[in-house]
This record gives structure tokens, C-alpha cells and sequence, in this order.
């Protein structure tokens, strides 16, 4: 189990969802602190999941663009999330509600 960087307790350290490369994310219970006890660099450049992000707001499927990159379209799905958690008023409006899946409630 982690131990918070805020408040230094091992106890109650919940799991909090995965930050953009994947790694997992855990939340204080103690002192609501969110923090990724050892994140993985990205795979993908920045670049990269921009492409993506345009690609699917020209209506490309998530299946199509992962072909056109070279990439696994779940790595696509998870891109349009994060820019969908990060970006709301420049793409939020464009993503499809379908396109946000699982338990990403946090953005930090
Ligand atoms: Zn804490």
C-alpha cells in the first residue's frame, strides 16, 4: 500500500483511477490527496494523442485512427477521455457521452 506524500499515513489509501500514461492513481482518504506513487512515462507523444484527438473529431473511429497511428484504440479511447476530462470547453462538447467510460472522475 502507498503512503500519502501529504500527509505521510499508509492507511486508507484508495485506488483513484490512471493518470495519462497509465499508472495507477491513488487518493488519501486521510486528507483527500491524490498523487501517482510511480508513474510510468508516456509511451505516446504529446503529438501523438493530438493527431488522435483531431482525427476523431473529423468523425474517424476510434478502430481507424489506432490503424493510422500504430496504435491499440483502447490507447485511442483513453486519449479522447483525458482530452474530454481536460479540455472540456476547446472538445467536451464534441465527444460522444459513449466515448467516457469507466471511472475517470477525477482530473487532477
Ligand atoms: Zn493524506
Amino acid at each position: 500500500m502507498p503512503t500519502c506524500p501529504k500527509c505521510h499515513s499508509e492507511e486508507r489509501q484508495v485506488k483513484a483511477g490512471r493518470n495519462y500514461s497509465g499508472s495507477q492513481k491513488y487518493r488519501c482518504q486521510g486528507c483527500g490527496k491524490k498523487y501517482t506513487p510511480d508513474p510510468a512515462p508516456l509511451r505516446y507523444p504529446q503529438e501523438m494523442r493530438e493527431q488522435a484527438v483531431r482525427l476523431y473529431l473529423a468523425g474517424m473511429s476510434f478502430r481507424a485512427i489506432g490503424r493510422r497511428l500504430g496504435v491499440n484504440h483502447q490507447s485511442v479511447i483513453n486519449w479522447i477521455n483525458d482530452y474530454a476530462v481536460e479540455m472540456p470547453r476547446l472538445v467536451g462538447r464534441w465527444v460522444s457521452r459513449r466515448a467516457i467510460t469507466g471511472s475517470r472522475n477525477d482530473s487532477s
